[in-house]
């Protein structure tokens, strides 16, 4: 996949490169989606990826956790962020996606570090294509 880029760094244009993998273009995708303001649509594909239901998206966050920049409660299944910049911060949103992700697929949350290294794995597969124009 590459992207293009206007002066002023506004991404352009997105293609798909033939040498990246599937879920690398995937990854970076979602990245980019969510950079460009479309977090909902970002939600939607990570769902529909996953065959899991689609989070609801909010800002503002519970009283219990007005210190994070994120959370997901899992009886609304819902992600809560901070400030409308955390809306298009993609290591938040993916972080809490991947609470979102275990909570369908296994009893508990997963743990604070696997939430890290899922939002990563896709920064890295966008920073990669970033890289490759
Ligand atoms: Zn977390």
């Amino acid at each position: 996949m590459v992207l293009r880029y206007k002066d002023n760094g506004q991404i352009i244009e997105i293609v798909i490169h033939v040498l990246m993998s599937n879920k690398e273009s995937f990854e970076a995708g979602i990245v980019y989606l969510i950079l460009s303001k479309n977090p909902e649509e970002a939600l939607k594909s990570l769902a529909e990826f996953f065959h899991v239901e689609t989070p609801r998206l909010s800002v503002g966050m519970p009283k219990r956790h007005m210190k994070d920049a994120g959370c997901y409660v899992s009886i609304k299944k819902t992600i809560f962020v901070s400030n409308r910049d955390n809306l298009y911060n993609p290591f938040v949103i993916l972080h809490e996606f991947y609470h979102h992700l275990r909570t369908h697929n296994a009893k508990h949350l997963g743990t604070e570090k696997y939430a890290n290294r899922f939002a990563e794995k896709y920064i890295e597969a966008y920073k990669k294509t970033a890289s490759s124009i």
